[in-house]
């Protein structure tokens, strides 16, 4: 019997676990808010995704392929990539799971950096592993503290890049230093969920189609704006993959699920067009809240980090925007307490934040 209840203690690290905090979606007194919380694409899903995903609703009765074969096709051929290394889950959340699940349990370590994303320690812990946790310099990843970090016990090392919620960016230069110093009992996540706002950039594919312990995972749910129906993939060695597909439930991806994501991939004009907004609004949005006196660290993202002096001041830009319908992502618990992180929204959204800050920096 537990402490807690007539039911037994649950399996070590579990109630370690700290619930994941989504971004907020609606605000009191605001029908239509403006929500630049989620690094979701302000503009959605492609049409020809939600068309598709209508289309394969009448197929509701049927079973899904359980082994993803188009989807991962397409993958492959737009990435250039073998499908034969590619694993489809619920979203990136899941493949950064069967990761944990398959190489790290007790008296294991799991490592990433001191503002790395969310899921890294949920699914250390979730496994029976030891969260460790580096730091990184100028909210930026510090390669030479990750390897500092490495200990023989040491199996699975995240890195987002770029990194959420900092929006910071290695090169491939520096992957390529921390890949060389990983050990072959261990693996390197290269965490690419914001590749495709990254010009000429490969999430890392490259070096995990050159070394059997570089992994690259990757997601629908930014650029491809199909966040709600929770597709992402991972890309490794053979061999892992199979490994790794193990863990998989035969039909982990809904019928409709693999409909979306295969029509999202195809519609490339779509997905270039989001890109290209983006990148242009984030460009603008930085120099202006820069003007203003802000930090933002350059981001390769879809979202930008403004940085206040203290956590009171960031506390009242965050009521502030609030007051004007905006939500924005208090990243308390990434350990940047004075922080906002802002995702690009549609230009007029963007509009909306400069001058929400500036009447902010005006008023204070
Ligand atoms: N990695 C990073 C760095 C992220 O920011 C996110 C989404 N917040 C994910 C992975 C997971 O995304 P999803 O499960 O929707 O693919």
């Amino acid at each position: 019997m537990s402490a807690r209840g007539t039911y037994p203690d649950p399996k070590a690290g579990i109630m370690q676990i700290a619930l994941y905090q989504g971004g907020l979606s609606a605000l009191q007194g605001h029908q239509n808010p403006i929500k630049l919380s989620s690094n979701e694409n302000p503009f959605g899903p492609s049409p020809k995704a939600r068309a598709a995903i209508e289309a394969a609703a009448a197929d509701m009765h049927r079973y899904p392929d359980t082994g993803h074969t188009a989807l991962r096709a397409a993958i492959g051929a737009l990435h250039g990539l073998d499908p034969d290394r590619i694993i489809c889950g619920v979203g990136s959340d899941e493949v950064i799971q069967f990761l944990c699940h398959a190489f790290a349990g007790q008296g294991d370590e799991v490592l990433f950096t001191e503002h790395g994303f969310a899921m890294y320690r949920i699914c250390a812990l979730m496994v029976g592993a030891t969260p460790v946790e580096v730091p990184e310099a100028d909210f930026r990843v510090d390669i030479d503290a990750v390897i500092a970090g490495i200990t023989p016990r040491t199996r699975l090392v995240f890195i987002a890049n770029p990194a959420n919620p900092t929006g910071t960016f290695l090169s491939h230069e520096e992957l390529t230093r921390l890949a060389d110093t990983i050990p072959p009992n261990c693996l390197m996540v290269i965490d690419a969920a914001y590749a495709e706002f990254v010009d000429g950039y490969d999430g890392g594919a490259s070096l995990a189609t050159e070394r059997d312990n570089v992994v690259m995972t990757r997601t629908f749910s930014k650029l491809y704006g199909l966040g709600g129906l929770r597709v992402g993939w991972g890309y490794g060695a053979k061999g892992l993959i199979e490994i790794l597909t193990r863990l998989r439930q035969p039909f982990n991806l809904s019928t409709l699920a693999l409909a979306g994501a295969e029509a999202a991939i195809a519609d490339q004009d779509f997905a270039q067009n989001s890109v290209r907004i983006n990148n242009a609004e984030r460009d603008t949005l930085t120099r202006g809240l820069r003007d203003l006196g802000i930090k933002v660290s350059d981001s390769e993202a879809n979202f930008i980090l403004a940085r206040f002096e203290d956590e009171a001041t960031a506390d009242a830009a965050d009521a502030f925007f609030k007051s004007r319908g905006i939500i924005v992502r208090a990243p308390k618990s990434y350990k940047i307490p004075h922080g906002l992180r802002i995702t690009i929204g549609q230009p007029e959204d963007n509009v909306h934040v400069l001058a929400a800050m500036r009447a902010f920096r005006g008023t204070k």
